[in-house]
């Protein structure tokens, strides 16, 4: 899939159409590791006491969500347009 680089959208700051620059965020795999749950999920699977969990084992989706921010030009400010969509193959275009 082939995305302009720059795109002329909403800006919610501005209230009106505005030039845009299209950024693409890396996604960063945040992870809780001190949260309750995950540390009684590593107990868990240490295997003392009960029965322990197995590994949590899935398919692997063949695809990324992608992460678009629109950088307004004029306000200079960054806003997101819905939770993002799978494609396998993105490229910002001139
Ligand atoms: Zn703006």
């Amino acid at each position: 899939m082939e995305v302009p680089n720059s795109q002329r959208r909403y800006c919610p700051f501005c209230k009106r159409h505005t030039d845009h620059e299209v950024h693409r965020v890396s996604v960063s795999k945040k992870k809780r590791a001190l949260a309750e749950g995950q540390r009684r999920f590593k107990r868990k699977l240490k295997g003392y006491g009960s029965f322990p969990k197995p590994n949590p084992r899935g398919r692997e989706k063949p695809t990324r969500k992608l992460d678009l921010r629109y950088l307004c030009k004029e306000c200079g400010k960054k806003h997101t347009v819905g939770s993002g969509f799978r494609v396998k193959k993105f490229v910002l275009v001139k």
